[in-house]
């Protein structure tokens, strides 16, 4: 197989011819299709997360076929095409586990982070934590489902019952969290960066009623608000953008530090959160409202060996919606 390889923090991903790996008990292998670039798969190439372990294959929005299945794995077939999402295996025990909140599991691995990713053309699964697909819509436009999607369906969850809701950070979960906040008969309004014209012009093309940015008020005060970008100076323009009793939810895994604000901000049952992870749950409820909703992603494809180019892209916001490699 090949794949591009992190094997130092802050250096290029390199490509990497590996031995065909062999899926291990209760393990499957996919040959992947597409795999999408992720903000936090920038976090794990810069070290902004801790304990990574290197060499490294990123990648934690595969869309794939089975074509190897290990021992004790049942209810799979070959051929089958599948998700492999961010949570890659938990533990089943911690009190985390127990209590179905397996997202803060106290022992997981996680795709791309702590084990092997799908910037490869094939990735080791722990097969429980790979979801069923089917065979609607193309794996490219699958691909950002698979984190964007979930990690924007819990946030979205965590929002709570608004009318009207705040997205912050205007890319790849943005994009997919616009279209289900309509189909919940949510009035979507998108916060870019200051200036960003072409991204609020996107924005209000998906339905937005209203696009700005990140430093200006939103026309009316919001139900909740969810920040996808990774700039803590953004929660307090978020808590001032919500009414009394307002919910802001942080979505990302990294974000820079947030500065100090007066408590008035806070005040006022104001609450803040943050959305960790994703439970195997998520990914079942989600999924299955993806044909319902009719979510249409905006990809741009690049082939796998150009990922450093890709990660490039994203750092830089030279693209609209997702990234996705295809081998
Ligand atoms: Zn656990
Ligand atoms: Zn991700």
């Amino acid at each position: 197989m090949q794949a591009m390889v992190l094997t130092k923090i802050g250096a290029p991903l390199e490509w990497t011819e590996l031995p065909e790996p062999k899926p291990g008990p209760g393990e499957i292998r996919v040959k992947v299709e597409a795999c999408g670039v992720c903000r936090t798969d920038l976090h794990v190439v810069d070290g902004e997360l801790p304990n990574p372990v290197l060499p490294i294959i990123p990648g934690h929005e595969i869309v794939g076929r089975i074509d190897a299945i290990g021992a004790g794995v049942v209810d799979v077939e070959l051929g089958e095409r599948v998700g492999i999402p961010w949570l890659g295996h938990t533990c089943g025990c911690c009190p985390y586990c127990m209590a179905h909140r397996e997202n803060l599991c106290d022992h997981p691995l996680f795709t791309g982070y702590t084990r092997n990713g799908g910037f490869a053309t094939a990735v080791i699964a722990d097969a429980r934590f790979a979801f069923p697909l089917g065979e609607v819509g193309s794996s490219v436009a699958l691909a950002p489902l698979l984190c964007a999607g979930l990690i924007g369906w819990r946030s979205l969850v965590m929002a709570g019952e608004a009318q009207k809701i705040g997205l912050y950070g205007f890319g790849a979960a943005a994009h997919i969290m616009a279209q289900v906040a309509q189909w919940k008969g949510m009035s979507v309004y998108a916060f870019t960066r200051p200036g960003d014209t072409a991204t609020q012009a996107f924005a209000l093309n998906l339905g937005a009623v209203w696009a700005g940015g990140s430093d200006q008020p939103p026309p009316e005060l919001l139900d909740a608000a969810i920040i996808f970008a990774t700039v803590g100076d953004l929660v307090p323009l978020a808590l001032k953008a919500v009414r009394k009793g307002g919910r802001v939810v942080c979505a990302g895994i990294h974000m820079s530090d947030i500065p100090g604000f007066p408590y008035s901000l806070l005040w006022e049952e104001r609450q803040l959160m943050s959305v960790a992870n994703l439970t195997r749950q998520d990914g079942i409820d989600f999924l299955k409202l993806v044909p319902d909703i009719g979510i249409v992603t905006k990809t741009t494809v690049y082939p796998l060996f150009e990922a450093n180019e890709a990660l490039a892209d994203l750092r830089a916001g030279r693209f609209e919606g997702a990234a996705v490699l295809v081998p």
